[in-house]
């Protein structure tokens, strides 16, 4: 790292600050330069764009947008044991970094949005990270306030988001990121990557915002989702039949013979609409 931008190793930085990762916090750093830089390219051209991270930690992914020439990072961490490491972060790039101590959960991105392309990039903790995505998927306004989403997930969960009909992981988070974004895997990290490392692999995905998604009623949309792929094995004649059953599907010409991951996404938004 110190090829990088001149700051100490990171292992060094975690130990002067007496970082133990904790579990709790889903703390699984990065401390490879090499893959922090690989993250932060996968966002395109930082040069104009505010950067949202979520969860810094000691510092790695800030280091690797900072160095690779991104114009302002507003990071959110929860851990306040690495504001002094990302202090020392901030007197390094002057002006460039801003640290909010607090939960992302409950932090309201879209009203710290600046004006100008905004990204959103992070190594999520794993125990809130679907939960994130899935906000940033619902803003007040569409085309929403972020340009791109750049964020890593368990392998697993990085399927169930790109997954069209008839994949294996298709269900309620494919069918809404399909709906609003184009989303696309784009590589994965063993468990060796991290510090420490998870016991699963990591993949990072990439989203971006679908100019303009069809139109449908969010509250609907997850009504039918979730009653469709709630009994998935299920024809959507057994499993959508409190919403209206066959004759919600007759309407809609999809045959009630289907089950639910045979349906596109324009098919759920179509029940949506006629509920
Ligand atoms: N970005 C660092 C890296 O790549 O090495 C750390 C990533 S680590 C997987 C997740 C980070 O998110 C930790 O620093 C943890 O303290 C922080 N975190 C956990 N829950 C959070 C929350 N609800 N809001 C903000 N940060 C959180």
């Amino acid at each position: 790292m110190a090829a990088l931008d001149g700051l100490p190793p990171l292992r060094e930085v975690i130990q002067t600050h007496g970082l133990d990762a904790k579990k709790a916090l889903g703390q699984n750093f990065l401390l490879d330069l090499n893959i922090t830089q690989k993250v932060a390219r996968t966002a395109g051209d930082l040069s104009e764009a505010t950067v949202f991270e979520v969860g810094p930690g000691p510092g790695g992914l800030t280091r690797a947008l900072l160095a690779l020439g991104a114009k302002k990072v507003i990071a959110v961490e929860r851990d306040s044991r690495c504001l002094p490491a990302l202090a020392e972060i901030a007197q390094h790039y002057p002006g460039r970094l801003e640290v909010i101590e607090g939960d992302a959960l409950k932090t309201d991105f879209e009203a710290l949005a600046p004006e100008g392309p905004v990204k959103i990039v992070a190594n999520l903790p794993y125990n809130v990270g679907t939960q994130l995505l899935i906000n940033w998927l619902m803003p007040r306004r569409w085309p929403p306030f972020w340009q791109s989403l750049t964020l890593m997930f368990q392998k697993e969960v990085g399927q169930r988001i790109v997954a069209q009909a008839d994949d294996d992981h298709y269900g309620r988070l494919g069918v809404l990121c399909g709906w609003r974004a184009n989303a696309h895997m784009a590589f994965d990290l063993s468990p060796q990557a991290f510090t420490p490392p998870p016991k699963v692999t990591s993949t990072v995905v990439h989203l971006t915002p679908k100019a303009e998604p069809l139109p449908c009623d969010l509250a609907r949309l997850e009504k039918v989702t979730q009653a469709a792929f709630g009994q998935r094995r299920k024809m959507l004649r057994a499993s959508l039949k409190p919403l209206g059953g066959e004759t919600l599907l007759n309407k809609a010409g999809i045959d009630p013979a289907r089950r639910a991951e045979t349906l596109s996404v324009a098919e759920f938004c179509q029940l949506a609409n006629l509920l």
